[in-house]
């Protein structure tokens, strides 16, 4: 290990705190999911009355024509009752009988129709209302994931350069340095880094023993903060 390995991991540090700094902007803000989640939520909801409106057209279609083809019947069967074709009392009872079953059958549907025709009606103001709910949601979805894109679109491309740096500088430094950098990094709130400031660690402000300062100026092996232990690093130009 040289110096400049350790040059490097200063500045791999300062480029992960950025990039952490930056996810937790974005972590933070609104991207517009829990609105997407409701949309969705609301559009299935929406389906579904859709799906009940057009069940209770079809059942009230089929109720019509039943009735249309009762009446026809009644009509046909009174022709011939009343119609002075048909002389044979019996027929003419049992024709009678027919007609009244076939009234009663007819009552029975206008009934059902009537019936229907209310609750088709409610479905029908469920579904208006539902429709009004998501479009209303929509216009929420889109504000927000407006706004988001607009107020972190600048954090994004920073980090994207970010990265497009770290990659450079990672090839460039000794593997096991980079790797005990990691390491401490994940256990220490993503610092794996101190500079050495006036003697002292720049993490914990503790001092860094005088006997310690020389090793860590030529940067053959990490030393490490006693206190935080921190890998210490004397930055150049600074
Ligand atoms: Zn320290």
């Amino acid at each position: 290990m040289t110096r400049e390995d350790f040059q490097a991991l200063y500045e791999l540090q300062q480029i992960d705190s950025a990039i952490d700094a930056r996810n937790a902007l974005l972590n933070g803000a609104d991207d517009g999911s829990g609105a997407q989640a409701a949309l969705e939520a609301a559009q299935a909801r929406l389906s579904e009355l859709e799906e009940d409106v057009k069940k209770k057209q079809t059942h009230q279609r089929q109720l019509e024509l039943d009735l249309e083809t009762i009446l026809a019947e009644r009509a046909e069967k009174s022709e011939r009752c009343y119609g002075g074709t048909v002389s044979d009392p019996k027929e003419l009872s049992a024709l009678a009988a027919k007609i009244d079953e076939l009234t009663r059958n007819a009552d029975r549907h206008e009934d059902m129709i009537l019936e229907l025709l209310e609750r088709l009606e409610a479905a029908e103001a469920a579904l208006a209302e539902q429709q009004a709910t998501v479009e209303r949601l929509t216009a929420e979805h889109a504000r927000i994931v407006e706004h988001f894109d607009g107020s972190t679109s600048r954090a994004r491309e920073e980090i994207a350069e970010l990265q497009a740096r770290r990659a450079e500088l990672v090839p460039q430094i000794d593997p096991g340095l980079v790797h005990e950098y990691e390491n401490l990094r994940a256990r220490f709130d993503g610092i794996g880094v101190a500079a050495l400031v006036d003697g002292k660690c720049a993490v914990c402000n503790v001092a860094v023993p005088r006997v310690q300062q020389p090793m860590i100026e030529r940067g053959a092996a990490a030393v490490k903060c006693e206190s935080c232990r921190r890998i210490l690093v004397i930055p150049e130009g600074g």
